[in-house]
């Protein structure tokens, strides 16, 4: 097995073995490009992106991973999931792929990278998808996978990308076929992330820096296992209660509000208005804060933002549920853990948790164990590393 990207662009063997065996399956093809994109977590700065204010995820070591062959169908790439376990077909030209279920994903992904690089007949192709990002829980399993599809194809037609630029393509691709209005943090953590480091992004502007990690500190995903239904309708809901915050302030958005101005005109703002802004304000300073203490090598100080974070989170922006709470509660009991919080948009889904890293093994099992026994459920908890973001992987299988 060789390998072009370094270390942290490895993804697992099994999961490179069984994209390019899924290749072989599904479409008799012998993989020609391989591709691996990483999936995220957001360690603070949790509802500031539509905000435009701060967030700072990781890159971290789950891959989606995408194996490409030539398509022998003229017009018509064909896709194959591991994890759906099934086979889709799509024009190589269409304005939207919106209402063709999961595939719209990769299928818009190949639409968008064919725009941006000025390809109007684009060659088909066959992608076998493989992904070890859980689906749908807050890790980005979509990001990865359109980053992945990407990458790849790029490398199959011969189309130079930068990262930021690969982003962008897959973030399109989201809004466009997929008809989900992200951000740039999920398809940036995906494409740009740096072994050991965490990305400040700032969403006002989109500029991006790295932020090392402190030595000696783990990281925790939790999955609670839950996924409440009224997530979407609840999101929407905040989203608006920020906006109307915002215009009520004369501001454009909420970054353009000190907190001091907030205070002060307070009688403007209805309840949940003033609760959602107070939240997304003091987030977008604890962000700030957090790469600060981590930069100073202070992981202690920087757990305790996580914990203010979750407070935050719950109390006035009103996105946690007792299974978060649960989980982050008995956490941050645990002797060695120095913060964790609920991340992602909340109702369900997983938290993150920063520990010292010499017994993270211990803490997923302190803390699943306690979880189980607390709620019932079974939560999957589990150590994550930072890692660089997308790449192209150099691999013979089986020599075939
Ligand atoms: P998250 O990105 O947090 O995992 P999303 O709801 O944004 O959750 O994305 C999940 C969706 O992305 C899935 O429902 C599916 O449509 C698509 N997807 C992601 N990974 C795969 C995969 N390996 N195979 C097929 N579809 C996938
Ligand atoms: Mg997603």
């Amino acid at each position: 097995v060789s390998r072009a990207d370094g270390e942290g662009r490895r993804a697992d063997r099994a999961l490179i073995e069984g994209a390019a065996a899924a290749l072989k399956a599904n479409f008799g093809a012998r993989a020609l490009t391989l591709a691996a994109a990483p999936g995220r977590v957001n360690l603070i700065g949790e509802h500031t992106d539509y905000n435009l204010g701060f967030v700072l995820p990781m890159a971290i070591d789950r891959w989606c991973v995408v194996a490409a062959a030539p398509g022998p169908r003229a017009g018509e790439h064909r896709v194959h999931s591991v994890q759906t376990g099934s086979t889709l077909a799509g024009p190589v030209l269409a304005e939207s792929h919106a209402g063709a279920g999961w595939s719209a994903y990769p299928l818009g992904a190949l639409a968008e990278l064919a725009r941006y690089a000025g390809i109007r007949d684009p060659r088909p192709l066959d992608l076998a998808i493989n992904s070890g990002v859980p689906l749908g829980s807050g890790l980005s399993s979509s990001a990865s996978l359109l980053v992945a599809v990407v990458t790849a194809a790029a490398a199959a037609w011969g189309v130079e990308l930068g990262p930021l630029v690969r982003a962008r393509i897959a973030q399109r691709a989201e809004h466009v076929h997929a008809g989900v209005p992200c951000g740039i943090m999920d398809p940036a953590a995906s494409s740009m992330g740096e072994a050991g480091h965490a990305l400040l992004i700032d969403c006002a502007d989109e500029t991006i820096r790295t932020v090392r990690l402190p030595p000696g500190v783990g990281v925790l995903v939790g999955d609670t296992g839950v996924r409440h239904a009224l997530a979407g309708g609840e999101y929407a809901a905040r989203r608006r209660s920020c906006e109307a915050a915002a215009r009520a302030l004369g501001a454009a958005s909420l970054r353009d509000v000190t907190p001091e101005r907030l205070e002060a005109d307070a009688g403007l703002l209805q309840d949940d208005q003033l609760a959602c802004a107070r939240h997304v304000l003091s987030e977008n300073r604890r962000v700030l804060e957090f790469v600060e203490r981590v930069s100073a090598g202070d992981a202690r100080g920087a757990g305790a933002l996580m914990g203010a974070s979750h407070r935050s989170l719950r109390d006035d922006f009103r996105v946690s549920c007792p299974e978060l709470d649960a989980m982050v509660e008995i956490a941050s009991g645990l002797p060695g853990v120095l913060g964790s919080r609920m991340t992602g948009g909340g109702f369900g889904g997983c938290t993150v948790t920063l520990c010292e890293s010499a017994s993270v093994d211990r803490f997923a099992r302190d803390l699943s164990a306690k979880y189980r026994e607390r709620t019932g459920r079974d939560g999957r908890v589990f150590a994550v590393e930072p890692v660089a973001g997308a790449g192209k992987i150099e691999e013979s299988i089986g020599g075939s």
